[in-house]
Formats: structure tokens, C-alpha cells, sequence
């Protein structure tokens, strides 16, 4: 994630701790999980505050919205190039960073100039696994 100064933001506690609660966080997570985790420590945290720091990170290119969960918007600190996997079933979302060789060319372009690409892997993760053949394990 880049740096507080390179991001040009109005820096109010409040904002500092989400970028904090975002700084190297591998989780992907929502709005909602980012309001939860903040206003633990700031009770007077309000959801439009998340919001509106995650749309204006968003903007500077701070974190990356991503659409692969259908259930909600999640966000990634890290900005880098990299591809995701993510649980069907509890939705958990894990980082791949392999460099696949993907090119489209001459015609497959449709005349777009490519600036990237994105992996959805989806899969059962190991405790989603785990809790299938130990139904009763659930509490
Ligand atoms: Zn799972
Ligand atoms: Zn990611």
C-alpha cells in the first residue's frame, strides 16, 4: 500500500486508523468489516467515514475494490498485480501471486489497448473442507 504522503489525503485519527487496519492486511475486507474492526477503538467512527476514506483511496489508487465476491465490494491494500482465489462457500479470498502469461493479440483485442488482467480461482478452502466431513464440529 503506498505511503500517507503519497496519497495526499486530509489525515484525521480517525482516517489513520483505517489506513492502519489496511496497511498490509491479506483479509480483502468489506466496508462492514473495516467499520467493525476501526470502531472498536474509535467507538465515534461512523460508516460514512469508512466509506468515504475507502472511495478517496480508491481514487488515489490506495486499495483495490474488487467484484468477486457477488455478496459485497471488498478492498485490497495491495495495489501490485496479482490474482485471487476465493472460497464458494465462506468467502474467504486468498492472494495468488504467480505471473501468468496471458497476451491477447491482433484481433482478440477488439482494438483495446490491454492494461491488465485479473484470475478468479474459486474453490473450497481447507476449513470449509474440513467442516464438510465433520458436519457435527459446528457450534
Ligand atoms: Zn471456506
Ligand atoms: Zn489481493
Amino acid at each position: 500500500m503506498i505511503g500517507y504522503r503519497e496519497l495526499r489525503l486530509k489525515l484525521t485519527p480517525q482516517r489513520i486508523a483505517i489506513l492502519d487496519y489496511l496497511k498490509d492486511n491479506i483479509e480483502h475486507p468489506s466496508a462492514d468489516d473495516i467499520y467493525k474492526a476501526v470502531s472498536l477503538k474509535y467507538p465515534t467512527m461512523s460508516f460514512a467515514t469508512v466509506y468515504n476514506t475507502l472511495e478517496a483511496l480508491r481514487k488515489k489508487g490506495g486499495v483495490t475494490e474488487l467484484t468477486i465476491d457477488a455478496t459485497k465490494k471488498r478492498f485490497d491494500p495491495n495495489t501490485k498485480p496479482h490474482h485471487h482465489l476465493i472460497c464458494i462457500e465462506c468467502r474467504r479470498i486468498v492472494d495468488i501471486d504467480v505471473t501468468y502469461d496471458l497476451t491477447l493479440s491482433g484481433e482478440k483485442k477488439s482494438g483495446f489497448d490491454i492494461v491488465g488482467n485479473h484470475i478468479e480461482f474459486y474453490g473450497i478452502c481447507p476449513e470449509c473442507k474440513d467442516h464438510h466431513h465433520n458436519p457435527k464440529k459446528e457450534n
